[in-house]
């Protein structure tokens, strides 16, 4: 049996097939020795009514078949041409913007391959794709790549192995520069299409604020954690929120989110309470009357966000979870029955999930690696030595990997908050806000604020780092990164 890796896929419109050249050696590995095709329909998705569909696609009856499917209306197409002409249409008269990738991407989707990955051929020129990690079939190549073109420079190093991992991880020929948020858009892309996820149609126009601070304040990185929060402890993403399958039964059960709104009554007239969440407090008070009353309490007491109220005895409202637990704690309040629960799934994990979870791993094995080069460079500790190591183009190859993962992990975190993508959903936003603040609020009840885009804390007190620190190892969790 002979070894392949796949180099090139080619999408061949008036054949309506796929053609995917093999090769057998690296060193030229745009040579191909084999080429295996074979008929291919691609498609997108859309949430429309079927009927409505057809009739506005009645022009391609012949050329395309609509299925529902379970989260979406599934469109595909004899050929590539005629599914673009699909999509202008049904984007011209629903106004709904369509997600379409390519159909190399597609086949690659659908196959579960991609370029790079290794193959044997078998009998009647049948191919079988060797199942192993991604990372040691690309480790290997890298190496093999990098050993063979002699590449000496740790710029080139970074280069090619930002170009091979990715190439491998998104489906998709990367020949240029690539931007991480470029990056994570595909990540997205396919996982949409693998999903059968249409595209959400909530991305709005929004300015980056861009204040650096440069005073004495701590900044600490949560990103890590706060992955771990979204993946190991929660399950957060677009197809996992507020599911059919995992109601809960009440406040306490473990998928509810903090951000579920809680029917409570109060118990002591013209009372007011201040809650974790600016933001909602802020809204609160646009949307409720009394408006003279919240900014007059305001002033009198000093305070940075509107307070909420005023209640009587007997009030009945739905406040966040968050809010309503501190205050049947403090016995102001007592909790109803008919609450607004927001919740994860627990039975099937999110994509969103998945890309983190799978970040976070390959991070944690080049990490390993790194550590290891280290020691074993180190161990005779001389200053020749630690040249020697400069000179090491697997460590090189090594920090490039985990600057790339730590890099993506930082950017897909804050993708799926950023309101201008077109992958934007306020529900996944709101999800991820409340767990960042149920944090905040269990590391310290006095100070602690996240900010909110960003997965940072800034704080001039010490004692918060401290509690930072004793805070996430707890729930087995590593410390965050600081820097000052
Ligand atoms: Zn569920």
């Amino acid at each position: 049996m002979e070894k392949m890796f796949l180099v090139n896929v080619e999408y061949d419109e008036k054949k309506s097939r796929i053609m995917c050249k093999f090769s057998n050696n690296l060193e030229e590995i745009n040579k191909h020795t084999f080429i295996h095709s074979e008929k291919f329909y691609p498609s997108f998705f859309i949430n429309l009514r079927k009927d409505l569909t057809k009739t506005l696609l009645s022009d391609f009856s012949k050329n395309i078949i609509v299925t529902e499917k379970r989260k979406a209306l599934e469109i595909k197409a004899k050929d590539y041409e005629t599914l673009q002409k699909c999509k202008k249409i049904l984007q011209l008269s629903t106004n709904k913007n369509i997600l379409l990738i390519e159909p190399e991407r597609q086949f690659l989707i659908d196959s579960d391959w991609s370029y790079y990955d290794t193959f044997y051929l078998v009998e009647n020129k049948k191919i079988n794709k060797i199942s192993q990690s991604p990372l040691t079939n690309l480790n290997f190549i890298l190496k093999k790549i990098i050993n063979n073109l002699d590449l000496k420079i740790s710029s080139r190093i970074n280069q090619v192995t930002k170009k091979i991992i990715l190439t491998n991880y998104l489906k998709k020929k990367i020949t240029k520069e690539i931007t991480t948020t470029q990056t994570i858009n595909y990540i997205f892309e396919n996982n949409f299409y693998k999903k059968g996820l249409p595209q959400p149609q909530e991305s709005l126009p929004y300015n980056y604020e861009n204040k650096q601070k440069k005073d004495k304040t701590i900044k600490i990185d949560i990103t890590e954690p706060i992955a771990y929060l979204l993946t190991k402890e929660n399950n957060i993403g677009y197809e996992s929120l507020n599911c059919q399958c995992c109601k809960p039964r009440n406040i306490h059960d473990k998928n509810v989110l903090s951000n579920s709104l809680i029917n409570v009554s109060f118990l002591k007239d013209g009372y007011y309470y201040i809650s974790k969440d600016y933001f909602w407090s802020k809204e609160y008070h646009i949307k409720n009357k009394e408006k003279e009353k919240r900014e007059s309490y305001k002033k009198q007491n000093s305070l940075t966000s509107y307070p909420v109220g005023p209640f009587y005895r007997k009030d009945s409202k739905k406040i966040l979870l968050i809010d309503a637990l501190r205050l049947k704690e403090d016995k102001e309040i007592e909790i109803q029955e008919n609450h607004e629960y927001r919740w994860f799934c627990k039975k099937e994990k999110a994509f969103v999930s998945e890309i983190i979870k799978d970040i976070l791993n390959l991070k944690q094995v080049v990490e390993k690696s790194i550590n290891l080069t280290t020691s074993l460079n180190y161990s005779n500790n001389s200053l020749g030595q630690v040249k020697k190591l400069e000179k090491n183009t697997l460590f090189y190859l090594y920090h490039s990997e985990k600057n790339l993962y730590t890099h993506l992990l930082k950017e897909t975190i804050s993708f799926i908050q950023n309101k201008n993508t077109k992958f934007y959903k306020q529900e996944v936003d709101l999800a991820i806000k409340s767990i960042k603040q149920k944090t905040c609020d269990q590391i310290s009840q006095e100070e602690c604020r996240f900010s909110i885009r960003k997965e940072t804390i800034r704080t001039k007190d010490r004692t918060l780092l401290e509690k930072i620190n004793n805070y996430f190892p707890k729930i087995n969790i590593p410390v965050p990164e600081i820097s000052f």
